[in-house]
């Protein structure tokens, strides 16, 4: 999971709840889209109470809060050098940490000083509140650790403020946690076991969102095949969707192959659907040994043939996975395995990790450990693979025709994403930004291609 900043934007629209003068808070999250989802929900929780949420790292501002991701040791050491230079540049600011480093750490966490509350992933949804508590108060010497075992449900959101100014796409939330307990993976430890939405609470909030001009829904959770609320299903969950006016595309976020119900393939098939097709679905490694030991639930062959009945049946259909490089007893015989899988498979991007050891999983105990620079060479390797087949994908769609959906104006030019997950970057003279527009490719830039409007 790539490491990254959100600051919403200024917009202060809720009731303050006294007559003090309001207070400002700026929220930075790490770590994949579920993160993004509840920092975003925070803030929405947050201007409920009247605390303006920002886009600046301003001299002013009043509360820090800290989304920590700890999928990696890199990303750990992200997130924690941000908080230290972020409590020492603004020592007036009372600081909350959140997100799935805030228990696993909260050992050296309590030892920093500048930082007020430390909030485990079940008590996000307190945040609000705590922080309109502490908020008044002078800062405390050393943080109080928020920890309930007893994880909230999922159906718990109170969105009555949603915005639409801090993105076109709007990431729902309708899953958290997983049992499937990969021997490499930290996430049932951070985030417990499965817990589905409400599903009537996850078409409300869709509906809020579109209702302010929202346009693309993502679905979003740590294991969303798994859904499962009083019989219903994912495939439910999409059909409803479907039915939601001003909804113009929805998209399934990462997702394990094995949970997905051939139904949903033909949704995607369908073009009166608005399912987007776009898989992406980890992979991890193409070697069966290496797959074994991760306690992954699938065979290289499994997969393989997944993805090549996926693209004959889809035909243009956008598909990623994610590749870890370094696992215990990886052998350069398995890595290239994976090489092999990700130069001749259907596969147009991988999303590349190195294996960093989860302290309390099984693999962090393991014996055979590759060393730091074989990872760093390996993952090297795959990374420019990737770009070769994302490139390769992207010179196939040149002169086809195509609707994207445009976000802001950037550097003079808009972006916006395909279907099929193509970034898009197209000169406009008016402000074509929430819009789905037909463009047709015309040059591939590797990062992303060019396009044309078609008027
Ligand atoms: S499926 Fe495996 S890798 Fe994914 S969250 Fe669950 S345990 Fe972790």
């Amino acid at each position: 999971m790539a490491n990254l900043h959100i600051y919403i934007e200024t917009k202060s629209i809720g009731q303050y709840t006294s007559k003090r003068m309001p207070k400002k808070a700026c929220l930075l999250s790490f770590g994949c889209r579920l993160n993004q989802s509840e920092i975003v929900t925070l803030g929405e929780q947050l201007e409920e109470l009247g605390i303006q949420v920002s886009r600046q790292l301003a001299p002013d501002i009043d509360l820090l809060i800290i989304n920590t991701c700890a999928v990696t040791n890199q990303a750990i050491s992200k997130c924690t050098q941000t908080l230290r230079s972020l409590v020492l540049k603004f020592p007036r600011a009372h600081v909350i940490v959140t997100g799935c480093y805030s228990i696993l750490g909260k050992k050296i966490l309590s030892k920093m000083n500048g930082i007020d509350l430390i909030v485990s992933n079940s008590n996000k949804n307190s945040i609000a509140a705590l922080a309109l508590e502490i908020i008044f108060k002078p800062k405390t010497k050393l943080p109080v650790v928020l920890e309930d075992p007893n994880p909230e449900p999922v159906g718990y959101f109170s969105q009555k403020i949603p915005r639409a100014s801090y993105n076109k796409r709007y990431n729902l939330k309708i899953q958290n946690g997983c049992n499937f307990f990969c021997s490499y993976c930290i996430i049932p430890f951070t985030r417990g076991s499965p817990q589905s939405r409400d599903f009537e609470n996850i078409l409300e909030d869709a509906k809020a969102h579109a209702a302010i001009g929202l346009k693309e829904i993502i679905i979003t959770g740590v294991n969303i095949g798994t859904y499962e609320n009083h019989g219903r299903k994912l495939l439910d969950v999409i059909n409803a969707l479907d039915t939601i006016d001003g909804i113009v595309r929805i998209r399934i976020s990462s997702i394990e192959f094995k949970t997905i119900d051939d139904k949903i393939l033909e949704k995607m098939a369908d073009k009166n659907h608005k399912l987007a097709a776009y898989l992406h679905i980890p992979i991890q490694s193409a070697a069966n040994p290496i797959l074994s030991a991760m306690k992954r639930r699938y065979s290289f062959e499994e997969f393989y043939s997944y993805t090549e009945k996926i693209s004959k049946f889809i035909p243009g259909i956008g598909l990623g996975t994610d590749i870890m490089v370094g696992f215990p007893g990886e052998s350069e015989k398995n890595f290239l395995e994976s090489v092999e899988f990700l130069k001749t498979s259907p596969i147009q991007y991988a999303h590349v990790f190195t294996f960093s050891p989860r302290p309390g999983t099984p693999a962090a105990i393991s014996q055979s450990f590759v060393s730091e620079q074989e990872k760093l060479g390996r993952s090297k390797f795959l990374r420019q693979i990737s770009r070769e087949k994302k490139s390769e994908f992207y010179n196939s769609n040149i002169g086809q025709i195509v609707d994207v959906l445009f976000e802001d104006r950037q550097n003079g030019k808009f972006p916006g994403y395909t279907e099929n997950y193509i970034k898009v970057l197209t000169d406009c003279p008016e402000n074509i930004t929430n819009q789905i527009r037909r463009v047709k490719v015309v040059k591939n830039e590797q990062t992303h291609v060019i396009g044309e409007l078609i008027f």
